[in-house]
């Protein structure tokens, strides 16, 4: 992509935010990857070293434990030394200034709540809590680490997230697919957009959607393609809004 066209995208997207009545953002995993957590797709995501799909999954969990803990025991010791970026409070700051209203979320890491973000929908879960894959009681992230059994049923421990092959919480999607439809602009950032049912949404949006990535697929149906690392993009969008 030419400068001026990056210029003048960044400049359009800025227009476009201040202009609309109701902005809604989808995330997926790269809006993390400046924080230093892979994703899954990216050439050095997670996806590339050990298949997600093979042990983030139903199956996994049931017939691989060690290799299900293992997975997610390394990806919640990572997330410890990892902190929301620039970009993460970018977005917090626009939610507080009016300027977007809610989040949809892939991402399973808190990042946006703690950066400030309020008003977020999880499609994924969080990984921050542990519950019993059998009778489902709570148990402690500690609990997890150290492979320990529920304490009532002697279940499996898992984090609360949505693994491959599970249903999404439906009142989230509900909420999320309204947010969507309502929305004057939809700004999707960092997903491959290859993980159903979180790939349709974008579309059923009636309003503009913008699509920032830092890969663009060729032929995509957004309104607008900004090329970019996220948290680059969207502190080139903020410099440019006078508060
Ligand atoms: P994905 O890995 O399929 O796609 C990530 C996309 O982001 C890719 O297109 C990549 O090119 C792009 N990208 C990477 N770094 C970027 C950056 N700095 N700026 C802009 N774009 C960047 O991830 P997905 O679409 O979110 O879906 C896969 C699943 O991954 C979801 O179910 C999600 O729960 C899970 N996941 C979550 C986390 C997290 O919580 N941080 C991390 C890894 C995977």
């Amino acid at each position: 992509m030419k400068d001026y066209e990056k210029v003048d995208g960044i400049a359009t997207l800025r227009d476009w935010l201040l202009g609309s009545n109701y902005t809604v953002v989808l995330t997926g995993a790269g809006m993390s990857t400046e924080s230093g957590i892979p994703d899954f797709r990216s050439s050095n995501g997670l996806w590339k070293r050990k298949d997600p799909m093979e042990v983030a999954c139903v199956d996994a969990l049931l017939y691989d434990y060690e290799n299900f803990y293992q997975f997610y025991k390394a990806r919640i010791e990572n997330l410890m030394g990892c902190k929301p970026h620039r970009g993460y409070k970018i977005l917090a700051q626009w939610e507080s200034e009016g300027l977007i209203n809610s989040i949809i979320t892939q991402n399973v890491d808190g990042f946006h709540e703690m950066a400030g973000s309020t008003k977020v929908y999880k499609l994924h879960g969080t990984i921050h809590t542990i519950r019993c894959s059998q009778c489902s009681s709570p148990a402690s992230l500690n609990s997890f680490l150290q492979k320990e059994y529920c304490k009532k049923c002697e279940g499996h421990l898992r984090p609360n997230v949505v693994l491959f092959g599970e249903t999404l919480p439906q009142d989230e999607l509900q909420i999320a697919i309204e947010e969507i439809e309502r929305a004057e602009l939809v700004i999707v950032i960092g997903t491959s957009l290859m993980v159903y049912p979180v790939s349709q949404l974008p579309f059923r949006a009636n309003g503009r959607k913008v699509y920032i990535n830092k890969e663009i697929p060729d032929h995509n149906l957004f309104d607008l393609n900004l090329k970019g690392m996220a948290g680059e993009i969207l502190k080139e969008v903020d410099q440019i809004i006078e508060y």
